[in-house]
């Protein structure tokens, strides 16, 4: 039984949430505002065959592993789920999910593409899945031209990539237009309130009160 059968089993209080999109539609900075403001969710940190770009750490926004090591793991059944993207692979380890639960968080939030999106959703489906759309094609393309860590075959690349992600919309529960960013902040901040609330209605904390009288503060 892995960590995920163990979630969609239990009455669990545990909060899981994809968020995907094209890259360039501002995923990156829509989550790192989530971070500031719910600290009790954690992030899943995954594993990838990339290079680090300059400031990344291992560790911290991903696990760098070379392929033959990323292999290995696909082979032990290490994934929750796992994909190649743009040429890479990336999978979320059970680990993760795992250390995020026994670190007391609320919930553990995945940066991950469409095909990882339909693997966690086949295995728990009530997780979840947020989809951040960008407002054209042309400003998608602008977003990825300023980056200055990509060259410009990694953008072409990209871009011929969105259309496909962005033709998965239907895979999600939510989807966002990220135009303006406090107008797509406030709706995914709403998402997660919403979502945590929807757990604290589950049966658990009802039966709670109704055996004892009252429901634990805080
Ligand atoms: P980047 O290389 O720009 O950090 O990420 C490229 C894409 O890979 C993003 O769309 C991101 O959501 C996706 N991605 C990152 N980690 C994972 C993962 O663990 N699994 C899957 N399926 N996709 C991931």
């Amino acid at each position: 039984m892995t960590v995920l059968d163990e979630l969609r089993a239990g009455a669990e209080d545990f909060l899981l949430l994809i968020i995907s999109s094209p890259s360039g539609a501002g995923k990156t900075t829509l989550c790192r505002k989530l971070r500031a403001e719910f600290p009790s969710l954690t992030f899943s940190v995954s594993h990838t065959t990339r290079k680090p770009r300059p400031g990344e750490q291992d560790g911290r926004e991903y696990h760098f592993v070379d392929r033959p090591t990323f292999e290995r793991l696909v082979e032990a059944q290490a994934f929750a789920e796992w994909a190649e993207v743009h040429g890479n692979l990336y999978g979320t380890s059970f680990a993760e999910i795992e250390r995020a639960r026994t670190n007391e968080a609320r919930g553990i939030i995945f940066d991950i593409d469409y095909q990882g999106a339909r693997q966690i959703r086949q295995r728990v489906p009530d997780a979840a899945a947020v989809f951040i759309l960008p407002p054209s094609f042309t400003v998608l393309e602008q977003r990825l031209r300023n980056r200055a860590s990509d060259d410009d075959e990694t953008v072409r690349r990209r871009l011929a990539k969105a259309r496909t992600e962005i033709e998965h919309y239907a895979l999600f529960d939510y989807l966002i237009v990220n135009e303006d960013l406090d107008r797509a902040y406030d709706q995914l901040r709403s998402i997660v309130l919403a979502e945590g609330a929807r757990r604290l209605r589950k049966a658990t904390l009802a039966e709670v009160l109704l055996r004892t009288g009252a429901l634990p503060t805080g």
